[in-house]
């Protein structure tokens, strides 16, 4: 029972991080997992729409996109290097095939690594998420 009957109970319990990374990075509220966190494409909703936590303190900032490059380029680097020692493909081949597959697989990491950066902070209660409203 709280002290407080008009603050959820639910205020300092412990907050598990790895299911809320892996919501995250399905792209669903790290609280529930199943309210979506984005409306658009990268923009996090200011409270789930099904369960109703608040999302918009979160500060993922360059987060997400420092992870996606640093995924993206040590994934393609090994790419780049076989490709070419082992086809030698014509070079607007090889530089039209990577440029596809690294923008193809940015587009699709940047928001899921943007979900998985809220989700550290929701469950870390780090800037606004661990204060009790
Ligand atoms: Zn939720």
């Amino acid at each position: 029972m709280s002290e407080h009957p008009d603050q959820p109970d639910t205020a300092q319990e412990e907050r598990q991080t790895k299911p809320a990374l892996l919501r995250g990075f399905r792209r669903r509220c790290p609280n529930c997992g199943e309210g979506g966190l984005f409306q658009g494409y990268l923009k996090v909703v200011d409270r789930c729409p099904v369960c109703r936590e608040e999302l918009h303190h979160h500060r993922a900032d360059d987060g997400p996109a420092y992870l996606t490059i640093l995924i993206v380029g040590h994934l393609l680097a090994p790419v780049i290097h076989v490709g070419f020692t082992h086809f030698r493909p014509e070079p607007l081949v090889m530089a039209t095939v990577l440029t596809v597959l690294a923008v193809a697989l940015s587009l699709y990491l940047l928001p899921r690594l943007k979900g998985l950066v809220v989700g550290i902070q929701w469950a870390r209660r780090m800037h606004g998420f661990g204060k009790a409203h």
